[in-house]
């Protein structure tokens, strides 16, 4: 029998239609969570991870919701804290990649990538604040990407908002900390999903060069380690960044 670890307690999700957020939110329910997520545009796949959910016996609720907005985000907490009682854990998640040598990124791909995967930071992180200081405790998980330490020739607007991400989270978990709340960072390398699926042949080539363990990620290999920062086996952690990469940042 799996480990209940996470029995009683509420994670919310934001991006968990496909790929890494998918994996955690299948890792939390198998732990005894109740998974509260959002996808934008994905319903098939939302709708059918929901099920699965349940299908562990336990509680779920999809919410179609794009992150970068911030009263949407706002009103999604107040629904869960309502239909689930709490929320424990917040993982955000939700990203994206919109590539290009800064000569030719344009306005609106900067806007799209640091909207999605920076301000939907803000947004969930500030719907949660108030909810996790009244029951003072919590668990923020920031999704960021090694990439947001090192830098990455043609990535300009991911890397700021993976960056971004980074500073943030360091800075909340110092307002945090003495509330009871944890906020983390996970920064995974190259993993196989969706996004990492658009790489040609050669791209993917150069970046196995790049990785010690000469191998990609399993979307649960990352899992694994939002699921041990989101228990209390890290309560004495925070305000950290933790990479997940075959060893490409040492
Ligand atoms: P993915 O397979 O492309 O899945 C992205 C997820 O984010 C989908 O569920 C998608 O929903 C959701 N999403 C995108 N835009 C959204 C928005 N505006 N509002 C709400 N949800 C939105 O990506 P992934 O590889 O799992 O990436 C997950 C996270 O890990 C991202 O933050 C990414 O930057 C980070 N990361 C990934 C890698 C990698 O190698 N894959 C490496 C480092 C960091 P829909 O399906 O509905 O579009």
């Amino acid at each position: 029998m799996t480990n209940q670890i996470f029995n009683g307690k509420v994670a919310l999700i934001t991006g968990a239609s496909r790929g890494i957020g998918k994996a955690i939110a299948l890792m939390f329910a198998d732990a005894g969570a109740d998974v509260a997520f959002t996808y934008l545009s994905s319903k098939e796949s939302a709708e059918a991870l929901a099920k699965g959910i349940q299908a562990k016996g336990r509680k779920s609720a999809v919410f179609q919701s794009n992150a970068s907005d911030f009263s949407q985000a706002n009103e999604l907490v107040q629904n869960v804290v309502q239909e689930f009682g709490s929320v424990d854990v917040l993982v955000n998640n939700a990203g994206i990649t919109k590539d290009g040598l800064l000569l030719r990124m344009s306005e609106q791909d900067w806007d799209a990538v640091i909207d999605t995967n920076l301000k939907s930071v803000f947004n969930f992180t500030k719907a949660v604040y108030r909810p996790m200081m009244s029951q003072q405790s919590g668990k923020i998980i920031n999704i960021a990407s090694v990439v947001g330490i090192t830098g990455n020739a043609g990535q300009a607007n991911y890397v700021a908002s993976k960056a971004g991400v980074i500073g943030f989270t360091k800075s909340v978990a110092k307002e945090l900390a003495s509330r009871n709340i944890q906020v983390n960072a996970v920064a995974p390398g190259f993993v196989d999903t969706d996004m990492t699926g658009k790489l040609n042949d050669s791209q993917k080539e150069a970046i196995l060069k790049l990785i010690p363990m000469r191998r990609t990620a399993k979307p649960e290999e990352i899992a694994a380690v939002v699921k041990f920062l989101a228990s209390s086996e890290a309560d004495y952690m925070t305000g950290q960044v933790l990479c997940v990469d075959g060893g490409m940042v040492m």
